[in-house]
């Protein structure tokens, strides 16, 4: 089969890209080189059934072009990181309102299948111990620029089951919760790339609030297993799907775990939100999925440990300091 992958050079589009490669699937790549790097999809390059377009999910005839040759889009393109999203609002809502608009509606003429990335930002202020797929969604002021992120792709998911019901587009909304793994950055504030640098180079790991926030971190090699699974699953279209791990972990633990795995000697300090992210910035204190539905749908658990996705990060953050 053929698929196209918005924001395919990015952290999860370049991973995705290579499993359905070794699938032996035809896989096309569109992406800005906004956040995506070509250093991510290089080894791709020349391997059969790989192509890549260097270009915006906003030009409505390359993306009209694009989807109709594919038999599926995963449409991952989108403004990420909590950082990136603080400091670029205005880019942040418009890439992503946009863009899933342009590929829904390339997917519409002729009924081609979508799987919309969303994210656990989705559930906000919810205070359940785990999400559930069908939980309200409580999000803060439209004053604080983090819930912007959230709002949109929200709306992502409300235009995507529109084009559902109104014109037979059959989309799968998943949304994705803490993913990691070799390739992600952590300069647009992503937490565990950005330990490791910091344990590796001695610069102190800072700990943003008082630590006590807790995630659960899933290996993106895990995570696009899981992408794969709901693709093929006949029941998939028209739900939607927490993808992640449900083992969770405070950050100051994490912390902790990063510094004795990297075998540093940096300091953990803690850095008050106001100045980590500008003032007035809300964090969520708790995000766990419950993946009961992910799981009865398409039989997949994550196996990869924390302990040996923490090895891998540091590994590939060790790489790249080589490189430098
Ligand atoms: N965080 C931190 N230090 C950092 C980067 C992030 O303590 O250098 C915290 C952040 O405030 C949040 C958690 O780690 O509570 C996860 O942050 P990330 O941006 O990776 O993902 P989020 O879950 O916020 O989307």
């Amino acid at each position: 089969m053929k698929f196209l992958i918005t924001g395919g050079a990015g952290f999860i589009g370049s991973h995705l890209a290579e499993l359905l490669l070794k699938q032996e699937h035809e896989v096309t790549v569109l992406d800005d080189l906004s956040t995506g790097r070509m250093g991510n999809i290089e080894h791709l390059k020349g391997r059969p059934g790989f192509e890549y377009r260097i270009g915006s999910a906003l030009d409505v005839p390359l993306v009209v072009e694009l989807v109709d040759r594919a038999a599926c889009t995963i449409h991952l393109a989108a403004a990420v990181g909590v950082k990136l999203v603080v400091e670029q609002p205005v880019h942040t809502i418009a890439t992503n309102l946009r863009a899933t608009e342009v590929v829904l509606d390339a997917a519409a003429r002729k009924g081609k299948k979508v799987l919309l990335a969303s994210t656990s930002e989705v559930y906000g202020k919810g205070t359940r111990s785990r999400f559930r797929e069908d939980d309200d969604v409580s999000l803060g002021a439209t004053t604080r620029s983090r819930w912007a992120y959230a709002c949109s792709k929200a709306m992502d998911e409300w235009l995507g089951f529109a084009y559902l019901r109104e014109k037979g587009v059959p989309v799968i909304v998943a949304r994705l919760f803490n993913t990691v793994g070799p390739r992600q950055v952590g300069r647009y504030g992503m937490v565990l790339p950005n330990f490791a640098r910091q344990a590796l180079t001695s610069q102190p790991i800072t700990v943003f609030g008082d630590g006590s926030q807790c995630r659960c971190f899933a290996h993106v090699g895990d995570v696009v297993q899981a992408l794969v699974r709901l693709l093929d699953c006949a029941d998939a279209p028209g739900r939607v799907f927490n993808v992640g791990s449900d083992r969770e972990i405070s950050i100051r633990d994490l912390a902790q775990m990063v510094k004795e795995r990297a075998g540093s000697e940096s300091e953990i300090t803690f850095v008050p939100y106001d100045e980590a992210y500008g003032e007035g910035f809300e964090d969520m204190p708790r995000r766990v999925p419950d993946v009961t539905c992910l799981r009865e749908a398409t039989g997949f658990a994550p196996s990869t440990s924390l302990e040996t996705i923490v090895d891998d990060v540091i590994e590939d953050q060790r790489s790249r300091q080589d490189e430098d």
